[in-house]
C-alpha cells in the first residue's frame, strides 16, 4: 500500500441538517478525505498517470503547473512518491495554509500578484509560459498539468467520482450538483451520470462574480454581480473542459452569507470541518433539492478540509473584515 492508493474511494455522508430541512436525503462525497484533503488529488493522479502513459513524464521528470493550491498539494504528494519535481505558480491571495503545505512538501513555489486571466501576467499565463520554458531545457523532461485545458482532469471524475457516487447511492441517485474551478468535477461526474441515468437532474452552485451561471443559465458568458470569498472556485471563461458539460438542469448563484452557516452547521453539530467551496455546494443542493420537491436523493461534494482555512473562514477578524457572520464559538 502507498499514499496514491488512498486517493479516490471517499465516503458519502448524510448530511442531517440539510436532509431534514429539505426533506431529501442529501449526501457529501467526502472529498477532504483524501490524502492531500482536497477533490484535485484525484485529478493531480489522472493527470500525471495519463502523462506517464503517453511517455511525456519520465523519472526524475519536472510537472509544472498554475493551481490556487489544491491542485498543487495532490500534484506535490503523488509526485513525491513516484520521484518527480514540481514547480507551483500560485496567485498571493490564496490562504497561509496553503502555501505552508507546499513548503513543506518541497516544492518550488512562485508567488504571483493576483491579476485577472485577461492580464498576461495572471498565473495560469505565467505557468504556461514556465512550463513550456522546463520542456525545452529540461534534460529529464516536463509537462504542463494544464488542469483547465487538460481532460484527463475531467475523466479522473468520470472513471471514479461518478461511478463511486452511482454505486454508494445504491443506483438511486436523483441529483447532483456542485461549483466550478475547472468544471472537472461537475464536467467528469455529470457526465458518468447522465449516461447511467437519463433522468439524473445536474444542477451548478456559481458563487458571486463567476461567469457559469450565466453560461448555463442564460448563454452568455458574463459574471454574477458581487464576489466570494472562497477559494478553488469561480470561473470567469468557457475552457475545453466545461464545452463537454452538454447541459445543467438547474443554476443557482450563490452568496458566501447565505452558504457558509451550513459549513459552520456542520462544524457544531456534526463535527464536520470544511473549506467554503463546501458552503457553496451544500447551499446549491439545498436550493436543488427544494426545486426537485421532498423524498429525493441529492448528492454534493465536500471539496476540502477547513484546516485550510483557520486563518480566514474559521477565523474571528478576517471574518469581521469581510463582514460575514461570525459564529458564535469564534467569538471572543
Ligand atoms: N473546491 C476547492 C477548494 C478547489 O480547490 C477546487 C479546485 N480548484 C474546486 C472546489 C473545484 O473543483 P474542479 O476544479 O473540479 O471544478
Amino acid at each position: 500500500m502507498n499514499i496514491i492508493s488512498q486517493i479516490g474511494d471517499t465516503p458519502l455522508i448524510y448530511l442531517k441538517e440539510v436532509s431534514e430541512l429539505t426533506s431529501c436525503d442529501i449526501y457529501g462525497k467526502a472529498e477532504f478525505l483524501n490524502p492531500g484533503l482536497s477533490v484535485k488529488d484525484r485529478a493531480a493522479l489522472s493527470i500525471i498517470e495519463n502523462a506517464e502513459r503517453r511517455g511525456d513524464l519520465k523519472k526524475g521528470g519536472t510537472i509544472v503547473e498554475g493551481t490556487a493550491g489544491n491542485t498543487g498539494i495532490g500534484i506535490a504528494l503523488v509526485a513525491n512518491a513516484k520521484g518527480y519535481n514540481v514547480k507551483i505558480i500560485i496567485p498571493d491571495t490564496q490562504s497561509q495554509e496553503k502555501f505552508d503545505t507546499l513548503i513543506a512538501l518541497g516544492v518550488e513555489l512562485i508567488k504571483v500578484p493576483a491579476v485577472p486571466f485577461s492580464d498576461p501576467n495572471n498565473y495560469q499565463h505565467v505557468a504556461r509560459r514556465i512550463a513550456e520554458e522546463e520542456i525545452k531545457t529540461n534534460p529529464n523532461g516536463a509537462i504542463f498539468a494544464d488542469q483547465w485545458n487538460n481532460l484527463d482532469n475531467m475523466m479522473a471524475h468520470y472513471t471514479t467520482t461518478g461511478p463511486e457516487i452511482l454505486s454508494q447511492t445504491n443506483n438511486q441517485v436523483d441529483g447532483f450538483i456542485c461549483s466550478v474551478g475547472t468544471g472537472g468535477t461537475l464536467s467528469g461526474v455529470s457526465r458518468y451520470l447522465r449516461e447511467k441515468k437519463t433522468d439524473i437532474q445536474i444542477g451548478i452552485a456559481d458563487p458571486k462574480g463567476a461567469a457559469m451561471y450565466n453560461f448555463f443559465q442564460n448563454n452568455r458568458v458574463e459574471p454574477s454581480s458581487g464576489n466570494s470569498i472562497s477559494e478553488g472556485i469561480g470561473l470567469g471563461r468557457v475552457t475545453p473542459i466545461i464545452e463537454e458539460i452538454d447541459k445543467v438542469d438547474y443554476c443557482y448563484s450563490i452568496k458566501d452569507s447565505d452558504a457558509l452557516h451550513y459549513i459552520y452547521n456542520l462544524v457544531k453539530n456534526e463535527g464536520i470541518i470544511l473549506g467554503g467551496s463546501s458552503a457553496i455546494n451544500i447551499a446549491g443542493a439545498v436550493n436543488l433539492a427544494k426545486d426537485m420537491g421532498k423524498g429525493k436523493t441529492i448528492v454534493t461534494i465536500l471539496c476540502d478540509h477547513g484546516s485550510r482555512y483557520q486563518s480566514k473562514i474559521y477565523n474571528q477578524k478576517f471574518l469581521a473584515e469581510k463582514d460575514l457572520p461570525i459564529p458564535e464559538w469564534l467569538k471572543n
